[in-house]
């Protein structure tokens, strides 16, 4: 395979939040950066209609407009946003090695990782079909639990981040009903007291999704079994939100980049920075608790500040 050389002073992978706020502030530090959009170009954003909590959007924006916006304003400062994944990466010299779609090799001095986090869904063609038609289904209580005020909602899950989403769900929805696989739970137990002390909350053990149930538009209930007695119900319900854990995106650094043990790139505390000098992370790549684009967005300035003050101390 023919490879080709391109030497560039920053390379941000992912094109989510995070990437494309490092693209504005690395672009208008004349930084050039070079922007590759990744597998899901826009990321998880793009999968989502209304964002109602992103600071400067009174009357809020959809997911993939806002995608666009930061796109544009990327842009508008010279980040070369590009199409292509990158499929391999060599952090082993000063100067980054990078494979785009197995051929073009990046040589960068500084690399900010935004390649975010997939949030894992059942598989259920029902689920994906209601998430497809932005109908009732979602992996995000903060984004979307809004749009459920007053309503019967099922979160499936029984880890810290279903208990917390349950808990923020209660204060909006009329009922919450939890639907835990195992006969207990995998969340801290301080977690698990929140959720079972909460009266709109209830738990049902041993339960497994079947089937996502709707008219055809939006999500009207769910079809559960009881893997105990195979006992079938259904759960009134406009809301179905999944909350089973996420992927972070970060397989193709493991040679490199100390990585917890679920896969999140670990940072040095209070900066963007990694084990690897010029290699800096930012977004859901490295965070398992907050994971908002806001966040996302804020990380992915200090990604380029930080860069910015590493190539001015070389
Ligand atoms: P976890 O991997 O901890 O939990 C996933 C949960 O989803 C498990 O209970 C699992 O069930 C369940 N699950 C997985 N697949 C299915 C399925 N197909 N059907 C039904 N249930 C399924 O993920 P979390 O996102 O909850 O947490 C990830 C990490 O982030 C953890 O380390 C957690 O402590 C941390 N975290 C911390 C928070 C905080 O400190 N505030 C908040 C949120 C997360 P089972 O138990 O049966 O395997």
């Amino acid at each position: 395979m023919k490879e080709k050389l391109e030497h560039i002073k920053c390379l941000i992978i992912g094109s989510g939040p995070a990437g494309y706020t490092a693209a504005i502030y690395a672009a208008r530090a004349n930084m050039k950066p070079v922007l590759y959009k990744g597998i899901q170009p826009g990321g998880q954003l793009t999968t989502t209609t209304d964002v109602e909590n992103f600071p400067g959007y009174p009357d809020g924006i959809t997911g993939p407009e806002m995608m666009e916006q930061l796109k544009k304003q990327a842009e508008r400062f010279d980040t070369d946003v590009r199409d292509g994944w990158v499929t391999k990466v060599d952090f082993s010299n000063k100067i980054h090695k990078i494979w785009i779609n197995d051929e073009l090799i990046i040589s960068s001095e500084t690399v900010i990782i935004s390649t975010g986090a997939t949030a894992k869904y059942l598989g259920l063609e029902s689920e994906e079909k209601y998430l497809k038609l932005g109908g009732g289904v979602s992996a995000c209580a903060v984004c979307d639990g809004f749009f459920y005020k007053n309503q019967e909602v099922v979160i499936v899950g029984a880890g810290d981040s279903a208990c917390e989403e349950a808990h923020y769900l209660s204060k909006i929805c009329s009922k919450v009903t939890m639907l835990v696989r195992k006969d207990h739970f995998r969340a801290s137990k301080i977690m698990q007291k929140r959720v079972k002390e909460t009266k709109n909350i209830t738990i049902l053990y041993n339960s497994i999704t079947e089937e996502v149930i709707g008219d055809g538009n939006v999500v009207t209930g769910v079809k559960i079994k009881n893997i105990l007695t195979n006992k079938i119900d259904i759960i009134k319900a406009t809301g179905f939100f999944v909350a089973i854990g996420h992927k972070p995106n970060t397989e193709i650094f493991k040679d490199f980049l100390n990585l917890d043990e679920t896969g999140y790139i670990i940072n040095e505390k209070g900066s963007s920075k990694t084990n690897i000098e010029g290699v800096f992370v930012s977004g859901d790549a490295a965070d398992k608790i907050y994971r908002q684009a806001i966040t996302a967005a804020g990380t992915g300035c200090m990604a380029a500040l930080d860069a910015e003050r590493y190539l001015a101390s070389l």
